[in-house]
């Protein structure tokens, strides 16, 4: 018998990814800056992003420095986070956007050296594709500063093959404690 409105399953998507959660999901965080004060770009945002609302910061990598992939400019500082949300999958990309533009972006082209770039890399074990966001995300496997600093937090989420993949990239942890204390 028919009960209700019926689900059209490309709605579904869509549903989870404006939604919040009501237990916390685990979410990665990439972060990246190169240009400007970098180091300080990526700490205010990790401060940023440890007042949202329902979140908290888990665990944040050892920063990285790597050369642009597909772009130029100076050499990039990143690192992944880890954190612990009740916010939606979309309510999560609009805050780390609003941070980015808080950070002074500008996007003149595609591929431009930016002071700071967020990306969602995974919302739990969530699989979405939505107009604006889609994750996991889809180039993170092509990218040594994701995957060897999502490995430093989440070895299980991160295969030797695809490190093998991306150990052509020019990458370098730095010895740095560099943000124990917001932890
Ligand atoms: P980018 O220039 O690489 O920072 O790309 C930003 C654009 O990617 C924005 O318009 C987002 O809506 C879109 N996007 C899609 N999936 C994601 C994701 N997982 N994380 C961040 N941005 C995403």
């Amino acid at each position: 018998r028919w009960r209700g409105r019926r689900r059209r399953a490309s709605i579904v998507p869509r549903m989870i990814a404006e939604q919040g959660a009501t237990a916390p999901v685990d979410v990665w965080v990439g972060l990246g800056a190169n240009l400007g004060e970098r180091e300080e770009a990526l700490r205010s945002a990790l401060q940023r992003m440890a007042e949202w609302p329902g979140t908290r910061l888990i665990a944040v990598s050892a920063l990285y420095a790597s050369a642009p992939v597909d772009a130029g400019g100076p050499d990039y500082l990143n690192a992944v986070a880890h954190l612990q949300t009740t916010l939606a999958p979309l309510d999560v990309l609009q805050r780390l956007q609003a941070i980015e533009q808080g950070a002074g972006r500008e996007r003149p082209y595609r591929n431009a050296p930016r002071t700071l770039d967020l990306d969602v890399l995974l919302y739990g074990s969530e699989v979405l594709s939505t107009p604006t966001l889609t994750v996991p995300h889809p180039r993170m496997n092509e990218r040594a500063f994701v995957l060897l600093p999502l490995a430093d937090l989440a070895p299980g989420l991160v295969s030797q093959a695809a490190l093998d993949a991306v150990a052509d990239q020019r990458i370098t942890r730095l010895p740095l404690a560099w943000v124990a204390d917001l932890l």
